[in-house]
C-alpha cells in the first residue's frame, strides 16, 4: 500500500476512467502463524512486551491486523524498522540526497553529489565511507553505471530494490511471506534500470528475486515523506507488520514515520477487541466513486466497508451534483454501490440519471477546480469558493473541500502574516466544515483532522 498522506492538494483525485486489468497475486511460501513469527523475529527490540493486536487471515483480505483486547482512541499500536527502503526518484524530487542519510549532498552539480568511485549513487561524504554504502558501492560498480557525471532517476529508483541483495535469511523468508500482486508493469521497472548499465546481472534467479521485490513494493510499500534538515525527502519502503493492514474508506487507525524508515501506527478511534485494525489507503474527503477508482486503479481491489454501501456517505453528501432537470436544485447521488457505473437519482423530483452524464458533470467541476487551484491566489480562491462554485457545485461535494483544504492548507503553511482578517474567517470557516465531515465519517483522530488543527506540521 502506498502511503496516503492527507496533505491537501498535493495529490488530485482521477477524473472517472476505466480500470486496468487484476493483478496476479504470486505465491506465497509462508502460513499466516509463520508470517506472523517471522514478523516478530523482525521487530525484535520494538515488539511491545504484551502486544494489542495479532496477525491472522481477514475477511477483507489475505492477512490483517487484529485487536486482542480494547484499544483506547489515541493507543499506540506498535513501531516497526523498514526492512527494505529508498528513494522514490520521482522526477519532481531533489536527487541530489544522500541514498543513506537522506540529507542534501552540498554542491552545484549532479556530479559533485554523486560518489566520487563512480558508483552512480549520490551520498554525501560521510555515508560514502560507511560499510553500508561499501557493499551498495562495490555491486553498482560491477554492473558498471553508464552515466557517471548526472544521477539517473532510474538506477536511483531500483536501489530500494536492490537492496534486497543485502538481506540476511530470515528477511528474505519474511519478503517471500509477504503479499505481492504482478501488475502489468514490474518486468518496466527493472528494465529501465538495465538500461543504465553496461552489466547489469541477466541470471533468471536474480531476475526473480528482483520481480518479486518489485511487487512486494507495488502492493505493500509506504511513501514517506520525511523533513531532514529543512529539506522533504520522498522514499518508499516496505514495513512486513504495517504493510498488513487492510483497508477501510473510514478506517480506525492511522499511521505517521518518525523518521523514513521507522513507522507508526496508532489508533483513531477505540477498537473493540476482536476487530481488524485499519487504515485508509485512499484520501479520507474523496467520494465513493473517486476512491473506488484510485483504489481499482492503485491497488486492484474494489471496496465494500460500510461506507462504500452508504450512498450518503454518512450524510456527508460528498458525491453529490446538482439535479440535470430544469427548475429543480436538487441534490443527485449515485444510487448503487457496487458498480462503477452507478445510476444516480435526485433525492428531490426522484429523476434517475445515467452514470455517463453525470461522471461528465462530476469532471467538469473536478477539472474547473483544479485549475483554480493551480493557478489562484489564495484571496482569488476564496472568492471562487464563495461565490462562483456554488452556481454549479453543491457545497457537500469533494472537489469543494478539496478546494477548502487547499486554501487551509496555503493559509497556513505559507506567508502565514499576509491575510486579512477576513480571509482568515473564511478559513475557519473551512475548518469547521471540514472538522464537521470527519465528525459525521466517524473519523476520530486521523492524521487529517491533526494536520488541519495543526497539531502536525
Ligand atoms: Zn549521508
Ligand atoms: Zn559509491
Ligand atoms: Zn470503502
Ligand atoms: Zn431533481
Amino acid at each position: 500500500m502506498s502511503e496516503q498522506p492527507e496533505h491537501p492538494g498535493q495529490q488530485q483525485p482521477a477524473t472517472v476512467q476505466q480500470l486496468s486489468r487484476q493483478p496476479q497475486q504470486m505465491a506465497i511460501s509462508a502460513s499466516t502463524q509463520e508470517l506472523a513469527e517471522l514478523i516478530d523475529l523482525h521487530l525484535g527490540q520494538l515488539r511491545p512486551k504484551e502486544p494489542a493486536w495479532r496477525v491472522s487471515d481477514s475477511p477483507i483480505s489475505g492477512r490483517g491486523i487484529f485487536a486482542t483486547r480494547d484499544i483506547a482512541k489515541g493507543e499506540e499500536l506498535f513501531r516497526e524498522h523498514t526492512i527494505l527502503v529508498g528513494p522514490t526518484a520521482h522526477r519532481s524530487s531533489k536527487l541530489r540526497t544522500c541514498t543513506l542519510c537522506y540529507r542534501l549532498v552540498p554542491g552545484q552539480t549532479d556530479a559533485e553529489a554523486l560518489c566520487p568511485a563512480g558508483c552512480g549513487l549520490p551520498v554525501c561524504e560521510e555515508c560514502g565511507k560507511s560499510p553500508r554504502h561499501k557493499s551498495e558501492c562495490e555491486l553498482f560498480l560491477k554492473w558498471r553505471p553508464k552515466q557517471t557525471q548526472r544521477i539517473d532517476p532510474r538506477s536511483l529508483r531500483i536501489l530500494s530494490v536492490v537492496r534486497c541483495f543485502f538481506l540476511d535469511e530470515q528477511q528474505r523468508r519474511l519478503l517471500y511471506a509477504m503479499q505481492a500482486n504482478a501488475d502489468r508493469y514490474y518486468m518496466k521497472e527493472v528494465e529501465r534500470a538495465a538500461a543504465c548499465f553496461e552489466d547489469f546481472p541477466r541470471e533468471q534467479q536474480m531476475l526473480d528475486f528482483f520481480y518479486r521485490t518489485i511487487c512486494a513494493f507495488n502492493t505493500n510499500a509506504f511513501e514517506s515523506r520525511s523533513c531532514v534538515e529543512g529539506h522533504e525527502v520522498l522514499i518508499r519502503a516496505l514495513f512486513p507488520l504495517a504493510g498488513l493492514l487492510n483497508h477501510q474508506c473510514t478506517p480506525n487507525a492511522t499511521h505517521h514515520f518518525e523518521d523514513g524508515e521507522t513507522i507508526i501506527v496508532c489508533a483513531t478511534e477505540r477498537i473493540p477487541c476482536g476487530a481488524e485494525i485499519t487504515v485508509s489507503y485512499a484520501k479520507m474527503l474523496w467520494s465513493t466513486l473517486a476512491r473506488k477508482i484510485f483504489l481499482g486503479m492503485t491497488k486492484g481491489f474494489m471496496c465494500q466497508c460500510p461506507r462504500c454501501q452508504d450512498p450518503t456517505e454518512n450524510g456527508t453528501y460528498l458525491s453529490a451534483l446538482f439535479c440535470r432537470e430544469q427548475g429543480c436544485r436538487g441534490l443527485v447521488i449515485p444510487v448503487q454501490t457496487r458498480t462503477l457505473q452507478p445510476d444516480w437519482r435526485c433525492l428531490t423530483c426522484e429523476n434517475v440519471f445515467p452514470h455517463a452524464k453525470m461522471a461528465r458533470y462530476q469532471d467538469f467541476a473536478l477539472n474547473t477546480i483544479n485549475n483554480r487551484i493551480n493557478s489562484c491566489s489564495v484571496p482569488d480562491m476564496i472568492h471562487f469558493i464563495n461565490d462562483l462554485c456554488p452556481r454549479f457545485c453543491p457545497p457537500s461535494n469533494y472537489v469543494l473541500i478539496e478546494a477548502k483544504l487547499n486554501v487551509i492548507w496555503r493559509m497556513t503553511r505559507f506567508d502565514t502574516d499576509q491575510y486579512t482578517p477576513e480571509e482568515v474567517a473564511h478559513k475557519d470557516r473551512y475548518r469547521e466544515d471540514i472538522l464537521a465531515i470527519i465528525h459525521k465519517l466517524g473519523a476520530g483522530e486521523c492524521t487529517l483532522k491533526k494536520l488541519i488543527t495543526e497539531e502536525i506540521q
